[in-house]
């Protein structure tokens, strides 16, 4: 039986999942995270009865993610049974301006992601090194690039453009969008549900720890909040979201801060952990009774509401919502704030759904339809590596 694997390298996670392969068809096998790399590595997996699967590590957290990885593959290699892993489907953040098609990773592949490096700091360098660290362990195995930039590929011009003049745009100094892999998967979704008008005008609320919005139209990206790095828009669990530039400006002459600090400070301290001092983590501020931790949660509401308003333009109105990762498909008191900030556009929640975090959760007669889907990306990059794997089958000689 052939198996693709996908693998989500981040800076303190990695998330991994296993697909049979039989003819055409990928059926979810396992998958699970290590999480907390660099403090207390933990591996998380079910399979697909949904049996967990458990390792902790009984050292410290200095294991490297390389280490990790092999670990990883070597704990897979025990449960591989008679699979065999054809091809391994990565996330890469940043695909820049060229690169939108999922494509086979090679020697220059890689040389042109190393320039996206600065572009998605935090990103970036471990999606490039897990593909690596995988080519020291199996050189033979295919790995391939799924952009989280593809989505948002041919979004209309002015959505893509700074207001900044225009040779830095010519640099690459511009509007990309990025969580494209989950948004690829909740447009399939709502095309299943509404063949003819894939939704309509919809607002995607990719709500996790990294938290953006996206305006889908007719199933593609018109607009999104995240823009030239994954730092813009939304509030998020450390990340500040958008930020008056004035402010970095301060940080850096009068505060002194170096570049560094300034962007340690922007990607991990700030948002809700920096606001509620305690938790980057949306669980956690529910049950505090710390003043901080409401505000924190009053100010993500604040923002994200914002920022939706913000995406009706490229829109010209609002037909549905769609709320999905950890806080988006699990947290009925954000979506109920958020859409009660955005009422006005004509959304009205029933509470018992939203309360079960059912499929459709707005009210009969709301204007715009509100649903809750889960996202998939680990699904959508199977599929494309599958898709590749035949493209490059029919064309070989
Ligand atoms: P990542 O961006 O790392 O993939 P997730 O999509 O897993 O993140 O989202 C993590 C966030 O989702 C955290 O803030 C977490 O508290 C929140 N979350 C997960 N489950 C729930 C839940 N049942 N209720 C509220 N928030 C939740």
């Amino acid at each position: 039986m052939k198996a693709i694997v996908t693998l989500n390298a981040g800076s303190s996670s990695i998330k991994f999942a296993l697909y049979e392969l039989s003819g055409d068809s990928l059926r979810f096998d396992a998958g699970g995270k290590i999480e907390e790399i660099g403090t207390a590595p933990r591996l998380r997996a079910r399979n697909a009865d949904g049996d967990i699967l458990e390792r902790n590590w009984p050292h410290d957290g200095a294991l490297s993610h390389e280490h990790l990885l092999e670990d990883l593959f070597a704990w897979a290699a025990t449960q591989l049974g008679d699979r065999e892993i054809i091809a391994i489907g990565h996330r890469i953040v940043h695909g820049g301006p060229y690169f939108a098609a999922p494509r086979l990773l090679d020697d220059a592949l890689l040389d042109a992601l190393d320039t996206l490096i600065p572009l998605a700091p935090l990103h970036q360098p471990h999606n490039l090194a897990a593909v690596r660290a995988l080519r020291a362990l199996a050189p033979d195995l295919p790995q391939i690039a799924c952009f989280d930039t593809a989505f948002h590929h041919d979004l209309p011009a002015l959505a893509t453009r700074l207001p900044l003049p225009r040779a830095f745009h010519d640099q690459g100094v511009r509007r990309y969008g990025f969580h494209g892999l989950s948004y690829e998967h909740i447009a399939e979704r709502l095309r299943e549900a509404d063949p003819d008008r894939v939704g309509g005008r919809v607002i995607a609320a990719h709500l996790g720890n990294g938290a953006s919005m996206c305006a889908i139209r007719a199933g593609k990206s018109v607009d999104t909040t995240m823009g030239f790095t994954a730092l813009d828009g939304l509030m998020m669990g450390t990340r500040s979201g958008a930020l008056d530039p004035g402010v970095i400006l301060h940080l850096q002459t009068q505060l002194r801060m170096s570049a560094q600090e300034v962007e340690t400070l922007l990607y991990k301290k700030s948002g809700l952990l920096g606001v509620s001092g305690l938790s980057s983590d949306m669980r956690s501020l529910h049950t505090s009774d710390a003043p901080q931790a409401a505000e924190a949660i009053d100010l993500f509401v604040r923002h994200a509401a914002r920022q939706a308003a913000a995406l009706i333009p490229a829109l010209g109105g609002l037909d549905g919502m769609v709320f999905t990762a950890g806080i988006g498909e699990n947290d009925p008191v954000i979506r109920a704030r958020i859409c009660e900030s955005l009422s006005w556009l004509g959304l009205a929640l029933d509470a018992e759904a939203n309360g079960r975090n059912a499929s459709i959760i707005s009210a009969q007669g709301s204007k715009v339809l509100v649903r809750v889907i889960p996202t998939d990306e680990e699904a959508v990059i199977a599929r494309h590596v599958v898709n590749l794997i035949k493209f490059e089958g029919s064309h070989s000689p």
